[in-house]
């Protein structure tokens, strides 16, 4: 059984926190206003999770000139999309009421995606200025094949039934108690549903940035405080959702997945690659890892799934689900590395002479579902490597090797190991250890008993000397 999860990570609840009128102008009144926004997103910020969806206003405000944008404007944008994963959003070039020109509406969005060209950022959202639209700006957007349009109808708790009019939960402004902001979170927490969180960090709902500073931090000290949120954007959310709705998965053995999709046939191609979770029953298995193409992909468990295009994949094992994250590329093959390799048989015990050249037998075999090197060593009592072999081994095949090292020069009872280390993972899928008993006893730094059997072995010839001696001696 496999299916993708409502959210990413199989997260309990979506969070986006969608901030309006960021100015990329460069008139001179836009910078009281932005330095709010320096404020909000630090905080945003210092939490190293929490996303948000930008609304940008690309020119000056109500008027209708081309004049340039602030370029401290445009580079902070660009970070904030490229290393942390907020979303710069349309808010149209001069925020004008309805009915607006195509000009103000697809002209921002020409803007946007002409300043960040060298990403190749795709807006995916379009957020209506006073949360105002017609049917003029529903055209533009299929015009354009934007799939995301925000209105500000609150009481939204869930995924949208209509993208075009994504409304949002709850606004929150100076006017407003965190605390009953913290209530409405929880309540959409317990039911499993997204929640939008609006505000303007700007003069229009705030006193001054403290005052904004202190309602956030409060809100956010909760959210965070939560397991299993996913923190992500409109663009996000609407793709995954896209992207969930249109993959297929098949079952191709007990181990190996196919995850085909074609970008192309969804949003006639505009959509953000972001990744997906697909979660597996693993009730009948032993994972050791996952491998994505042949590629292990790391162990991992986020609320956040990276910056654009710079997206997180990993897997994490709950019980007996497996949820396995990846961006799908088109055609792609998640292979469960099931346990690697496993040393079968090794002496438990051996005893040796001191100083004495030994060799002991260890069988390794791979229980995994791909082919393997294998690397086994023999490590001494100080941990040191005696002796290292690397073989191939088939999945589902076993190899014996040998193994030589030559007894510690003193009696005693030492403990050494045999490890499998598994090459291609780089990590020691078992270890067995075993005891190795010197015996001998010392006389002057020489072995008495090894002294004692080199005498008896030289017996024969002694006595032939002593007999021809007598021999010679009668004769004269
Ligand atoms: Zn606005």
């Amino acid at each position: 059984m496999v299916t993708v999860t409502k959210f990413f990570n199989n997260a309990k609840m979506a969070f986006i926190f969608r901030i309006d009128d960021y100015q990329l102008s460069a008139d001179d009144s836009v910078d009281s206003e932005n330095r709010f926004f320096r404020t909000f997103i630090d905080r945003i910020n210092s939490y190293g999770k929490v996303k948000t969806s930008i609304a940008v206003i690309t020119r000056e405000p109500h008027s209708s000139t081309l004049d340039p944008f602030n370029e401290n404007s445009v580079e902070w944008l660009r970070t904030l999309i490229t290393q942390y994963g907020h979303e710069a959003a349309s808010h149209t070039r001069w925020h004008n009421d309805i009915p607006r020109t195509e000009e103000d509406v697809l002209g921002a969005i020409d803007d946007i995606e002409g300043l960040y060209s060298d990403i190749s950022y795709l807006v995916l959202t379009y957020i209506f200025p006073y949360g105002h639209y017609d049917d003029n700006d529903l055209n533009y957007m299929a015009q354009r094949s934007i799939p995301v349009g925000c209105t500000t109808t609150p009481g939204l708790t869930d995924i949208p039934n209509d993208w075009r009019l994504t409304g949002i939960t709850d606004r929150i402004t100076k006017d407003v108690d965190p605390s009953t902001i913290i209530a409405n979170i929880d309540n959409v927490y317990s039911s499993g549903g997204v929640y939008i969180l609006f505000t303007h960090p700007t003069t229009y709902e705030w006193d001054n940035a403290i005052q904004m500073d202190t309602a956030i931090a409060q809100v956010l000290d909760h959210v965070t405080s939560l397991d299993g949120v996913w923190y992500t954007t409109f663009g996000e959310l609407w793709s995954y959702t896209m992207i969930r709705n249109n993959v297929q998965i098949t079952q191709e053995s007990s181990t190996r997945y196919r995850v085909i999709i074609d970008y192309t046939q969804i949003n006639n191609g505009r959509i953000w690659k972001v990744p997906i979770t697909i979660e597996i029953d693993v009730t009948d298995l032993t994972v050791f890892g996952v491998n994505k193409n042949g590629n292990p992909l790391p162990q991992g468990d986020y609320e956040n799934a990276g910056a654009y295009n710079s997206y997180r994949e990993f897997y994490r094992l709950e019980g007996n689900k497996l949820y396995v994250t990846i961006v799908p590329t088109g055609d792609d093959t998640i292979e469960i590395v099931t346990e690697h390799f496993q040393i079968t048989s090794c002496p438990s015990s051996i005893s040796v002479r001191l100083g004495e050249s030994f060799t002991i037998n260890v069988t390794v075999a791979n229980n995994g579902t791909i082919d393997g090197t294998v690397e086994i060593r023999l490590k001494d009592h100080n941990n040191n490597l005696v002796m290292a072999r690397q073989v191939i081994i088939a999945a589902g095949d076993s190899t014996t090797v040998k193994l030589t090292a030559t007894a510690p020069s003193s009696p005693g009872i030492y403990t050494w190991k045999v490890e499998a280390y598994n090459v291609d993972s780089g990590v020691v899928d078992d270890s067995k250890s075993f005891t190795v008993e010197v015996s001998g006893v010392l006389f002057g730094g020489i072995d008495i008993q090894q002294m004692m059997q080199l005498f008896l072995q030289l017996l024969p010839l002694i006595m032939l000397i002593l007999l021809i001696s007598i021999l010679v001696a009668a004769i004269r």
